[in-house]
């Protein structure tokens, strides 16, 4: 199995190139943003409690999100791959998910991580806002807090994967077809 962890900070453009990746490689795609906004919509139990953190910029607490992923993960029967994108945001998620990955005995192959600064990064949330209707791509303040979670406790989890010699940092700047190349070929050699 290709197993992906796609990381970097909101938007980094996770969720475009996940897109690309997963019609190249015939993966999984499991966003765990794309899935609590579907429970927000669906105004499910974890939903209604997932907005109360998200709308804040704040991340879902572990337990929760933890259990969410791995349920997602044992639905499917015989994946060629998963790519996670917006998990893991946490040391505890990282160790959670080798646990997970463990028992399927599927390890995760490589981290991407989309590297772009932070006056790039406030540039395209406020323009997605534009389109998403996501309160959290809105305000100004939301967004500071988004990133300066990032930078705490989401960031540190590339040190998880270096030490398991799975991590490779990608230039996020330029076109999108440009970034697509190059995570193709980090996949690939
Ligand atoms: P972005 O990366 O652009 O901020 P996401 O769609 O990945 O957007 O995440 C939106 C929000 O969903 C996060 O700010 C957080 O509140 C919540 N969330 C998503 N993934 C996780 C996670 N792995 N752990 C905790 N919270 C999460």
């Amino acid at each position: 199995m290709l197993n992906i962890v796609l990381f970097g900070p909101p938007g980094a453009g996770k969720g475009t190139q996940s897109e690309r990746l997963i019609e190249r490689y015939g993966l999984v795609h499991l966003s765990t943003g794309d899935i609590f906004r579907a429970n927000i919509k669906g105004e499910t139990e974890l939903g209604i409690m997932a907005k109360s953190f998200m709308d804040q910029g704040k991340l879902v607490p572990d337990e929760v999100t933890i259990n969410m992923l791995r349920s997602e993960v044992l639905k499917h029967e015989h994946p060629k791959g998963f790519i996670f994108d917006g998990f893991p945001r946490t040391n505890a998620q990282a160790q959670a998910l080798d646990v997970l990955l463990d028992e399927l005995k599927a390890p995760i192959s490589l981290m991407l991580a989309l590297e772009v600064e932070e006056d790039e990064l406030k540039i395209r949330l406020m323009k997605r806002a534009e389109s998403s209707g996501r309160a959290d791509d809105a305000d100004p303040a939301i967004i500071e807090n988004r990133i300066r979670v990032y930078n705490n406790e989401t960031a540190p989890v590339k040190e998880f994967y270096q030490a398991q010699h799975k991590f490779k940092s990608i230039d996020g700047i330029g076109s999108i077809d440009d970034i697509t190349a190059r995570l193709f070929e980090a996949i690939d050699k």
